[in-house]
């Protein structure tokens, strides 16, 4: 395993609130971390068809571009009875020519779920892939994942993506229904984050 030794981190992602997070999470090892868009990075096409596959691109991208170690999540839901979808796919199904609509997107689950028979409980699972790349082509790869169901109808505020129908095991609540701490406490992303500190930066 190879460890963060610079002080700088690009993170490959043009989304401020993930930036955020991610610069909050690291501050205590020391590490000062730069956003894609700062640097004038494009978004490649995620073009794989798995969590790592899509990930990979953009981490290397991002390094390569960049001369700094660069660290990139993707991340989805997968439902059992719809054979792992939506998947890497999750955001696709939330496209609309005017911008994602995940009510729309939950719905299409939902639908898909009722025409496949499939009884509940709807097992389902949320994964994140974590990948940190550097620019000699060398990376680490950090998956995380939470099991849980997927409840009908949406319970809870919508806000995040498919929040209001992810309940995870051991919870009577959904994702959008808990307290926020507790969700990053648990979910896919702190788990992965989790063996990402472990292995790199602690
Ligand atoms: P990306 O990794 O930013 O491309 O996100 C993939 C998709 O999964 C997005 O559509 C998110 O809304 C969804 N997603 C990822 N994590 C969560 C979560 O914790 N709650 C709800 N939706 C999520």
């Amino acid at each position: 395993m190879r460890r963060f030794a610079g002080d700088t981190l690009l993170v490959a992602t043009h989304n401020a609130g993930k930036l955020e997070e991610i610069a909050a999470l690291l501050a205590p090892y020391g590490v000062r971390v730069v956003g894609a868009a700062e640097k004038g990075l494009p978004e490649p096409d995620e073009t794989e068809t798995s969590f790592v596959g899509n990930a990979r691109i953009k981490a290397h991208a991002a390094a390569r571009a960049t001369g700094l170690p660069a660290l990139s999540d993707d991340s989805g839901i997968e439902i059992a009875a719809l054979g792992g979808a939506p998947g890497v796919y999750t955001a696709n199904w939330a496209e609309t020519e005017t911008g994602r609509d995940f009510v729309k997107a939950m719905t299409r689950a939902h639908d898909a779920l009722i025409a496949s028979g499939a009884p509940e409980p709807w097992a389902a699972r949320f994964c994140c892939t974590l990948v940190l790349a550097w620019p000699d082509g060398h990376d680490e790869v950090f998956p995380g994942t939470i099991n849980g169901r997927f409840v009908w109808p949406m319970r809870g505020a919508p806000g995040h993506g498919y929040d209001p129908v992810f309940q995870p095991d051991g919870h009577d609540i959904t994702f959008a229904e808990m307290d926020r701490a507790l969700k990053n406490r648990i979910s896919h992303r702190a788990d992965a984050f989790t063996r990402l500190v472990k292995g790199c930066f602690g």
